[in-house]
């Protein structure tokens, strides 16, 4: 059952995705070479805290952690650990947080220090592909036309496309219906109406689809190794245009003054 939500419940989710930006913000100044991941994830928890959230993903279902941290062949769901990052890095940060009662749930892949081209241009085409899905999002449209964009966009690069994780509903829980894959075919699937609230976030890998869960339990890796890129913004369809409910403009701020 899909859960439409009011104006005033959109405003909550903004709220809460707002958290979560603000929340990418404080973790982009430390994505350097030589910050332990774990590092990371105590300061995106005491930031929620500081904030009167409540971790969205500690918890859940098990997950010992505020943040996923997937390092280039990790495709999400990676656990903060003592590993440091290094120099040529590419590192998927994925935040939830709870305010009010709602959910808000952003991910943003980084480069650390100077990163190959081949690396550029996967993070620059996931993020492209993300916002592609997002044109798509609005009333009149069916969720067949976001998955389709987003799905054109990279294989037409060469690149594949996990499968067997998808974007989601999100609300007063993490993961609602309906389920938002990154892949699909135009025309299918349900009507867009306003008030949808979705998370819309492409995993794309450089070589094979096929993915692999590490023997903590967690971690997905490409089954080749080679890397893999997220990004994922919470919107809400509208007429028109989404409305996207988190934001990338933080953590941009900090890598801007860095660059
Ligand atoms: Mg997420
Ligand atoms: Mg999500």
């Amino acid at each position: 059952m899909i859960f439409y939500k009011t104006d005033d419940e959109i405003e909550l989710l903004r709220l809460s995705n707002m958290l979560v930006a603000r929340t990418h913000g404080e973790v982009a100044k430390l994505m350097k070479p030589g910050v332990s991941t774990i590092k990371l994830d105590k300061i995106a928890e005491e930031f929620i805290r500081d904030n009167g959230g409540i971790p969205g993903f500690l918890n859940y279902g098990g997950f010992p952690n505020t943040l996923c941290i997937s390092i280039n062949e990790q495709v999400v769901h990676g656990l903060p650990s003592k590993r440091e990052l290094r120099e040529g890095d590419i590192v998927s940060v994925d935040c939830g947080a709870i305010l009010n009662g709602f959910y808000g749930d952003s991910a943003y892949t980084y480069g650390i220090g100077q990163i190959s081209a081949k690396n550029e241009k996967l993070l620059r085409v996931t993020k492209e592909s993300l916002y592609k899905g997002i044109e798509n999002a609005m009333v009149g449209k069916r969720l067949g036309d976001v998955s389709y964009a987003i799905q054109e966009h990279v294989t037409k690069e060469g690149y594949s496309i996990v499968r067997e994780m998808v974007g989601h509903g999100v609300g007063r829980k993490l993961h609602e219906e309906p389920q938002v894959p990154n892949y699909g075919k135009r025309g299918q699937g349900i009507k867009l109406h306003s008030g949808l609230v979705i998370a819309i976030e492409p995993m794309i890998n450089m070589g094979t689809r096929e993915i692999v869960q590490l023997e903590d339990g967690w971690t997905m890796a490409t089954k080749d190794r080679k890397n893999s890129a997220h990004f994922e913004h919470t919107i809400a369809v509208r007429n028109g245009k989404a409305d996207i409910l988190s934001s990338f403009e933080f953590i941009e701020e900090v890598l801007n003054k860095n660059s």
